[in-house]
């Protein structure tokens, strides 16, 4: 089922979900099952899996020589997608990203999808790798997310890459796109940002859900912006509880946002891990009840494949 039915079914009332990550290579499935299983209780109407592109590693060799080396630390979006929704008969949403992929192996995963009964897809275009200064896309891949979004809009309509095919039989995704309260990054403004956030929504995105901010002001402005810019698709936001002291910079530098001032005095204050992570649980805790009070559609949390903290606050609110 699609993400907005589940959000037309719901008639106003706020539904969970969550974000996992792929397991990284080598490992198995089962802790991320486990961390599935404990947070199944709240009844999350769908998963995301996120996806993650090549990286260039150096492997050192005995004869002292550096070997650089193409790998996919998390591989298997689709598998994962495919394994969750068939063990816990629950809907995913895989992330397709323009990063790294050239348009033919987003085509093949999204075939791939449609014929799991995969109705749903997260587009995006990815991040810059970490020796690159900014975003370089695949050399017959996207540049932007509007393009991948396009790519899957005509799968919808049986438009294949080529036109080689002998039946053109339409695949049938519903299309979430990535928001920013607080700007992305590149983008020189808001208001740059937000023109760029309508046209991907006219193209065909059918929800927006937005990058995890801590001060639900920037949410509920941002919500605002987009009305007056003529976006009426639901807008999901997304939520990640603060659980390392660690995190006062590594939140800002990683996802270019603002903590506000309680919470950062907050956690300089607490005088151990355990009530770092308290501190985090709580403030998420009050962000939700007051996105939920206001009308989310939905509140979606970053686990990080970790259920202690996203159970915690499940359960103070579903
Ligand atoms: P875009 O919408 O393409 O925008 C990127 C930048 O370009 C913005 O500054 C925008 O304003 C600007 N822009 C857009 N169109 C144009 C244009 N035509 N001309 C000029 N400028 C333009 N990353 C992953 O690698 N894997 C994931 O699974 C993943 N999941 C995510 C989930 C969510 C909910 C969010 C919010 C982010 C996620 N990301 C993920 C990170 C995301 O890939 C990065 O934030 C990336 O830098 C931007 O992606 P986007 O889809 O918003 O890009």
């Amino acid at each position: 089922m699609k993400v907005t039915d589940h959000i037309a079914a719901a008639q106003g009332k706020t539904l969970f979900s969550f974000e996992v990550l792929p397991p990284l290579k080598g490992n198995t499935i089962d802790s991320l099952f486990g961390t599935i299983e404990r947070l199944m209780q709240f009844d999350p109407k769908f998963i995301d899996v996120t996806s993650h592109r090549e990286e260039y590693v150096f492997k050192k060799h005995e004869s002292g020589l550096l070997q650089k080396i193409h790998t996919r630390k998390r591989p298997g979006t689709v598998g994962i997608c495919a394994a969750i929704q068939n063990k816990f008969r629950i809907d995913t949403v895989p992330h397709i990203i323009c990063g790294g992929f050239s348009r033919e192996e987003t085509e093949y995963a999204l075939i791939d999808l449609h014929y799991l009964g995969i109705d749903n897809a997260l587009v995006l275009r990815g991040d810059a790798l970490k020796n690159e200064g900014s975003f370089t896309p695949d050399p017959h891949g996207h540049a932007y997310a509007i393009d991948l979004l396009r790519q899957v809009k005509n799968l919808n309509q049986g438009k294949y890459l080529y036109d080689e095919v002998q039946n053109s039989n339409p695949s049938n995704f519903c299309i979430g796109v990535a928001g920013y309260p607080e700007k992305h990054f590149e983008a020189p403004s808001l208001k740059a940002d937000l023109k760029h956030l309508k046209a991907k929504v006219d193209a065909g995105g059918d929800y927006i859900v937005t990058q995890m901010f801590f001060n639900n002001e920037h949410f509920f402005k941002f919500v605002a912006d987009c009305r007056a810019a003529g976006i009426t698709v639901p807008i999901i936001p997304g939520l990640k509880p603060l659980t390392a002291k660690g995190q006062l910079q590594s939140i800002p530098r990683n996802f270019h946002l603002n903590l506000p001032d309680d919470l950062i005095e907050a956690v300089e204050a607490a005088k151990t891990p355990e009530a770092v992570k308290q501190v985090g649980v709580e403030w998420c805790i009050a962000q939700s009840k007051e996105l939920m009070a206001k009308g989310a559609p939905v509140l979606h949390y970053y686990t990080m494949s970790k259920a202690d903290e996203t159970e915690q606050i499940a359960t103070a609110l579903f």
